[in-house]
């Protein structure tokens, strides 16, 4: 089983409260805070409590986990903006993955173009 929590991670100190970031929701199994480098007017991360080190091996491991990181994105979506959202997941450097804890972006709050 994977551990909870991975040395250096960068989300996995956000999740711990050890490195600060603009909180937006919660859930039990994640929590969501706004992007420091925003694409749209929201852009906000969703990120399961547990490090994982992308949405694969979430998908693998905790299903439920996943579905919860939806579920919590769509909520934001509707909090921040009318509910209409694209909901991104990089997995890997070929698609762009930077921060290696899964997460998945929020984008919301004008029309989005292109992918
Ligand atoms: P990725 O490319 O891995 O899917 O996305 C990582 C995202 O994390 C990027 O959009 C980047 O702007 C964001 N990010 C990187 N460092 C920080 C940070 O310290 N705080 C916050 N709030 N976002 C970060
Ligand atoms: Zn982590």
């Amino acid at each position: 089983k994977a551990a909870e929590r991975s040395a250096d991670c960068l989300f996995c100190k956000i999740v711990a409260g050890e490195i600060s970031a603009d909180m937006v929701a919660e859930s039990e199994s994640a929590v969501a805070f706004k992007d420091i480098n925003p694409k749209a007017p929201v852009h906000v991360l969703v990120v399961p409590r547990k490090h994982h080190a992308d949405v694969s091996a979430l998908a693998g491991a905790s299903p439920e986990a996943l579905a919860d990181v939806v579920a919590l994105a769509d909520q934001v979506a509707s909090d921040l903006a009318d509910g209409q959202y694209r909901l991104i997941c990089n997995v890997g450097p070929k698609a762009g993955q930077t921060v290696f804890h899964a997460h998945a972006h929020v984008l919301a709050g004008t029309q989005l173009t292109g992918f």
